[in-house]
């Protein structure tokens, strides 16, 4: 597919007309302070749901509505709205996703301007939502203007389904795709709820970890005894523990557990310097693993102790330990199979047992690493539509955590093509203080989410 220099500049000048309402109802949105989490009040969640659909009803999509479903405990999920235009005979399907919940505000103090108050400031609108992912919610909306301001009907059909729980770990999410699976049917789903490279350069996202926890616990006494009456020939349970943890990386600090495997080196690279900043890394202590930042963060496994079941220093008396235990969480790369990732695990630590010490494995979690095919039609219509907004290649980047409704996204849709787009870029501070969108970079997603459904729709 190729978008014609005249077909852009046209598109472009349409997006160029049309944004400074595209931006309005950004700014509206963002006054909703439709935060999902449990302590805030769920009425700006209602409202935020009923405004988005208005904008989609307003855009022309013949079928909107606002649908819930309930949540493992039995509570109902929050609301989100859908909205469709079926597809023309044989044409393919798409579904633009984005969410209108969004983070709490956090610490007050830490905002230069008021959280819920839009305010733009040079090329960038700051407030909670502006890019995550109220701005993912008017870049669907605003290509689908564009296209109506040509006068062009997408050659496809159209979903959009914005929910409104996702800041909140989607609880209904597995369940509504189930309740509503014909209406959310789809060949392509276009998941607007990431980060471009940086500003001036798009990317797609085409790798997220995926996630293995559990419990390891080290038993070696049947209860606990003096430790300078038994010190000595039986090593406590605190010490084989943290024995059976250093096993699981080398010197280096690589990861060393057979089966835990990595994917490939990725095209881009995370400069050492930024990881530092990024990440507040003491100076003097030296990273870990080997090859690059980036390939570290999104293509290799990474193993994690995320808390320690032991004595507490102001507990502690001079005793052996009997027994001691781990959180472990294991972030794993594209192509690895998390129960395969489970088992290696499992074996590692029984294989590793200190002193011939009683180790147990307890299973927790377990979410499915994301990898986009190298190439496929959506991919390729994706690129070129990316590389005619900007002027320049799209790159394509990883995610070190995961975006778990992914998961079930392709659970539930194991054929359709899943294009996960930017609208933030490296400096939007999604969850933080701060947040903001780059306007600019916004007005080139809007055009290449127009050029993208024209050459899905085979234009
Ligand atoms: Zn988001």
């Amino acid at each position: 597919m190729t978008h014609t220099d005249a077909d852009v500049a046209a598109l472009r000048a349409h997006v160029d007309q049309l944004f400074p309402a595209v931006q309005a109802d950004l700014e509206s949105l963002v006054r909703i302070p439709s935060v999902s989490a449990s302590a805030f009040d769920a009425s700006h969640v209602v409202a935020s749901a009923e405004a988005v659909a208005a904008l989609l009803r307003d855009v022309g999509l013949p079928e909107v509505q606002i649908l819930r479903s309930e949540r493992p405990d039995g509570t109902p999920g929050a609301p989100a709205v859908v909205a469709r235009r079926p597809a023309p005979a044989g044409a393919p399907t798409v579904l633009l996703y984005a969410h209108h919940d969004v983070q709490p505000p956090g610490d007050a103090a830490a905002w230069d301007t008021e959280p819920f108050e839009p305010v733009q400031r040079g090329e960038r609108l700051f407030g909670r939502g502006a890019a995550d992912d109220k701005a993912g919610v008017m870049a669907h909306v605003g290509a689908l203007r564009a296209l109506a301001a040509l006068g062009e009907e997408p050659g496809v059909g159209v979903t959009v389904f914005v929910e409104g729980e996702e800041e909140a770990g989607s609880p209904s999410f597995s369940r509504f795709l189930a309740d509503h699976h014909a209406l959310l049917s789809a060949d392509v789903i276009v998941v607007a709820d990431s980060t471009n490279w940086k500003v001036g350069v798009p990317a797609l996202t085409t790798s997220l970890r995926g996630l293995v926890d559990g419990v390891v616990g080290v038993e070696v006494l049947d209860h606990a005894v003096h430790s300078g009456m038994f010190g000595g020939p039986v090593l406590d349970a605190n010490l084989l523990l943290a024995r059976l943890l250093t096993t699981l990386h080398d010197d280096a600090g690589t990861v060393a557990v057979d089966g835990l495997t990595s994917a490939g080196e990725p095209e881009v690279d995370y400069a050492e310097a930024d990881f530092r900043a990024d990440s507040s890394v003491l100076d003097g202590v030296r990273l870990a693993g080997e090859g690059t930042i980036a390939g570290r963060l999104w293509t290799k496994p990474a193993i994690s102790v995320i808390g320690v079941d032991a004595t507490d220093v102001a507990h502690a008396s001079n005793t052996l330990a009997p027994r001691a235990a781990a959180k472990l969480s294991v972030r794993i790369p594209p192509g690895l199979d998390p129960q395969a990732a489970e088992d290696a695990l499992r074996a590692h630590l029984t294989a590793h047992a200190p002193f011939g010490a009683r180790v147990t494995w307890t299973p927790g979690e377990q979410g499915k690493a994301f990898g986009a095919p190298d190439d496929s039609a959506a991919m390729r219509a994706a690129r070129s539509a990316f590389a005619a907004a900007w002027g320049t290649d799209p790159v394509d980047i990883g995610v070190g955590g995961s975006i778990p409704f992914i998961a079930d996204l392709l659970e539930a849709f194991p054929e359709a093509a899943v294009l996960v787009t930017g609208v933030e870029d490296p400096d939007s501070r999604a969850h933080g203080a701060n947040e903001s969108v780059h306007l600019g970079e916004l007005r080139k997603v809007l055009v290449a989410e127009a050029l993208l459904l024209r050459g899905l729709g085979g234009r």
